[in-house]
């Protein structure tokens, strides 16, 4: 099996320097020049001894991954479809303003969890993503423009994918590489209530997002099966002790669809909720280019809704829509432009 070079972290990487002969110090610099140049093949590692290079170009694949299909909207979003070694495919958004450079990763092909307003989930969950095929995702668009932020907001439920997850993390904050502050990488789950503890114990700075969508069990459950898993009572426990752990502020993402989830007891419900957490709210009107039931809302039901859920407390906001005109959904990208 070829080795997950991109997924290495300096230490991995001393193993591979040592066997070739060289001293320790050649693995850090891989691992930056790696991260820097971003190359696909060994031939380009220029800083490798020029026998190596050849000898490790002609024995193993470097970058995990290529770019298949990429469609460039008008305001600047790109959305990629990378093909990985074994044929399977994901989708990496890039989505830059003007102070920042956000990435929506996917963390897993397909999902397993089938929110009803999801392309994503239609197919379920064909594999895991390794953590250098995470990294890919970010490193192919960084060359383009230095990243600033990550979303792991692409298809799959990223705490189902838990260790991947975690060394991608690591990764893109190790030093030597890109040194991404935790706070500025976003975790999103539909509710992976066990999983949301423990982010909190590995790495209490990263930011949590919430995958909501209802606040109550009947209307989750029909919208985020998981719910008939880790119900909302569930979530709520999770989320205290999540809270009294990192004590930051999360983020309740909320699909506005205007057949399920919008009436004023919904709003109440959501701000209710969010006001107990201090939790910020995203209003996300749902993006109807999805093959799914669902209606999107017009924008006067829109600001009605965020009016109501402001009423019961909540401190919410309308995003925008990016990439609209290139269908920018990875997963559940199109529903959460996360630029945030
Ligand atoms: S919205 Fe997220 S969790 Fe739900 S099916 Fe889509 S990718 Fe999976």
């Amino acid at each position: 099996m070829n080795p997950d070079f991109y997924g290495c972290s300096p230490v991995d990487l001393s193993t591979w320097v040592e066997d070739a002969g060289l001293p320790a110090f050649r693995a850090k610099q891989l691992f930056t020049y790696l991260h820097s140049q971003q190359p696909e093949r060994f031939a380009e590692v220029t800083v490798l001894p020029k026998a190596l290079r050849e000898q490790w170009d002609a024995a193993f694949r470097l970058a995990p991954g290529t770019e298949v299909e990429r469609q460039e909207s008008r305001d600047g979003t790109v959305k990629s479809l990378l093909e990985f070694a074994d044929g399977k495919r994901a989708e990496c958004v890039s989505i830059p303003t003007a102070s920042r450079h956000t990435i929506c990763v996917s963390s897993q092909v397909g999902c397993a969890v089938g929110c009803t307003f999801c392309a994503s989930g239609l197919r379920g969950v064909e594999r895991d993503l390794q953590a250098g095929e995470i990294m890919w995702q970010v490193l192919h668009h960084h060359r383009r423009r230095p990243v600033t932020h990550i979303v792991f907001m692409g298809s799959g439920e990223p705490l189902f994918n838990y260790e991947a997850v975690l060394r991608a993390i690591r990764l893109l904050g190790d030093p030597a590489g890109m040194g991404l502050s935790r706070r500025r990488i976003t975790v999103s789950t539909s509710g992976v209530a066990e999983r949301i503890r423990q982010l909190g114990d590995d790495e209490p700075q990263v930011t949590l997002a919430l995958s909501l969508h209802a606040a109550d069990n009947a209307t989750r459950s029909q919208l985020v099966p998981l719910n008939r898993r880790w119900n909302v009572d569930h979530l709520i426990e999770a989320l205290q002790d999540y809270a009294t752990k990192v004590g930051r502020r999360m983020t309740f993402e909320y699909v506005l669809l205007a057949d399920a989830n919008m009436s004023p007891q919904h709003a109440q419900d959501l701000g209710r909720l969010a006001r107990r957490f201090g939790a910020h709210i995203n209003l996300i009107p749902f993006n109807p280019v999805i093959q799914t039931p669902h209606q999107r809302p017009s924008w006067d039901e829109v600001e009605d809704f965020a009016a109501a859920v402001a009423a019961a407390g909540g401190h919410a906001t309308i995003r925008g829509q990016r990439g609209a005109d290139i269908d920018a959904a990875c997963g559940q990208l199109a529903l959460k432009h996360a630029d945030g």
